[in-house]
């Protein structure tokens, strides 16, 4: 391969040190538990929400409204309802998707691993699953490795299976009360929660979605991600189209190192991907970083960096041709 192609030169910025790579995965924590927060608490902080009652958005504490029952009542013209309907529901949505999709252009799916509260899911069950049988999800053929990156062996106990399902169940129901509390106003949710007076149609919202939701976090998390998620899908594809986005490259110069790791940075994949691959195959990547991190911290054994850092631009062309 020649010195052009390969990814270490010449390089754009230093491969990973395991210290750094430790900083990555905690930056990316805050990142998660802070989308994830934002998620559950932005209805009731009144930040975004659908309000059935009063048929329309809030936004940041304010009625957004178009103006439909003001048309109807003769209060607007229909000139200021179509203006309305442009500046407040066509740009804002129309802007965020042109937003995602530029930044999914260049970087990827970075959405997906740093902030999708989905996501979140996905890595905490397969964490809490991995440490109950030795697989990620139910559907892995074979157990993983039980060293880990850093050369310490991973707890594997059956009575990890408790903490499994009630995490299982947990996420599914704290995401349907969130759901609801999207289109209900918050408050009477939480208040018929907490002093058990949920009205039937509200208990049968929560019972199916949270029946619905701890099927799909227990048996087909990834498959969600991988193609049922439009919001993934959109993004996968806008960054294939980007022959130069950024990319998790590997040093194949250095691949005779590989021989005496574990495949460590295919294991530590939440997506199940081969970090090594072509981009092609590398299709759902979702930008976590885990690999880089896990392979960072086995170099870091033998006094080494990570064969697997982001690049970008020509240096993401090995992972386009191979060569
Ligand atoms: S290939 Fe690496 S960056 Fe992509 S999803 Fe897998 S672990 Fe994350
Ligand atoms: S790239 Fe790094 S983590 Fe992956 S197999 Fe090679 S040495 Fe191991």
């Amino acid at each position: 391969m020649s010195g052009e192609t390969a990814f270490s030169a010449p390089l754009q910025t230093d491969t990973l040190g395991a210290n750094a790579g430790l900083r990555l995965r905690r930056r990316r924590l805050l990142f998660k538990i802070a989308f994830f927060a934002l998620f559950v608490l932005a209805p009731p902080l009144d930040i975004f929400r659908f309000d059935l009652e009063k048929n329309n958005l809030i936004l940041f504490g304010m009625d957004w409204t178009l103006g439909f029952p003001e048309y109807r009542a003769g209060l607007i013209s229909l000139g200021q309802l179509t203006w309305n309907l442009v500046w407040k529901a066509m740009l804002p949505v129309l802007g965020t998707g042109i937003l995602l999709l530029w930044v999914a252009w260049r970087w990827g799916r970075l959405y997906c691993g740093w902030l999708c509260p989905h996501f979140s899911v996905v890595e905490a069950v397969n964490a809490l699953m991995l440490r109950a049988s030795g697989r990620p999800s139910l559907w892995e053929k074979a157990p993983l490795p039980r060293e880990r990156a850093d050369g310490s062996r991973r707890p594997l106990s059956r009575w990890y299976w408790i903490a499994t399902i009630a995490a299982i169940l947990g996420f599914a129901f704290l995401w349907a009360v969130s759901f609801l509390t999207y289109l209900l106003p918050p408050r009477e949710i939480y208040h018929n929660l907490l002093h058990g007076a949920l009205t039937p149609n509200q208990t049968r919202f929560l019972v199916a979605a949270t029946v619905v939701l701890a099927i799909e976090f227990a048996f087909a998390r990834h498959l969600f991600c991988r193609f049922g998620c439009a919001v993934g899908l959109f993004q996968s594809l806008a960054w294939m189209a980007n022959r130069k986005a950024m990319v998790v490259g590997f040093d194949r110069r250095r691949a005779g190192e590989c021989k005496a790791c574990n495949n460590a940075c295919d294991n530590a994949c939440p997506q199940r991907l081969k970090p090594r691959t072509l981009k092609r195959k590398m299709f759902t990547c979702t930008q976590c970083s885990e690999c880089i991190v896990a392979c960072s911290q086995v170099e870091a054994r033998r006094g080494k960096h990570s064969l697997l850092k982001w690049v970008d631009g020509k240096y993401a062309q090995h992972k386009i041709n191979g060569k």
